[in-house]
């Protein structure tokens, strides 16, 4: 992986690596409150993908779903997207704090995918970083995979962000889709 992301021009992989070492960054808060691993840490055992992956979810409660379907037609800039949301709901400015190689591309065709995995290679990390909710009856995917998202529709409930402006920032269509989450989060003790 590293071989031919240090082929990208523009890629400084030594940047990246420097800034995910980092304590006290926005990436290190945000990995280390909510998994049991430092930024770095994932990185080297997952990659820059899942790395990406897991803090946008935690950052900003995007879906896994609309992230992985993520591609280069959503490129901003070098380290932003735009993702247009699943069900409707509303396109979202998803920021990274580091340059990530896939953003560097040129083209805008919509073929490219951002990110290069699986549904179920993030479930399984998920998994492994103990990033778990109380599955729905029945248990699936999805059910762990929108932990990011459930514990980051609880923070903002818990700062006292009005159902309407949680509704715009998460991309839901109506207040309604907040209850299934607060719910979930209450569930587990969040
Ligand atoms: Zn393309």
């Amino acid at each position: 992986m590293e071989e031919i992301e240090s082929k990208i021009p523009g890629f400084n992989l030594q940047e990246v690596i420097q800034y995910i070492s980092k304590k006290e960054t926005i990436l290190y808060e945000t990995i280390t409150s909510n998994t049991n691993r430092t930024p770095i840490n994932i990185y080297f055992l997952y990659g820059l993908d899942i790395l990406s992956i897991v803090y946008l979810q935690l950052r900003y409660g995007v879906r896994i779903s609309e992230l992985l379907r993520a591609t280069c037609r959503h490129i901003q800039d070098g380290y932003s997207i735009v993702v247009p949301g699943l069900k409707s709901s509303r396109y979202r400015l998803l920021e990274l704090p580091y340059q990530h190689p896939s953003l560097l591309r040129a083209c805008r065709c919509g073929r490219h995918a951002l990110f290069s995995c699986s549904y179920k290679q993030v479930w399984r990390v998920y998994n492994q970083l103990a990033l778990t909710a109380p599955p729905r009856r029945g248990g699936t995917y999805r059910a762990i995979t929108h932990t990011g998202r459930i514990r980051f529709i609880s923070q903002l409930k818990e700062s006292s962000f009005p159902a309407e402006v949680i509704r715009d920032i998460v991309g839901h269509k109506s207040i309604k889709s907040q209850m299934y989450y607060l719910k979930r989060s209450y569930n587990n003790g969040n």
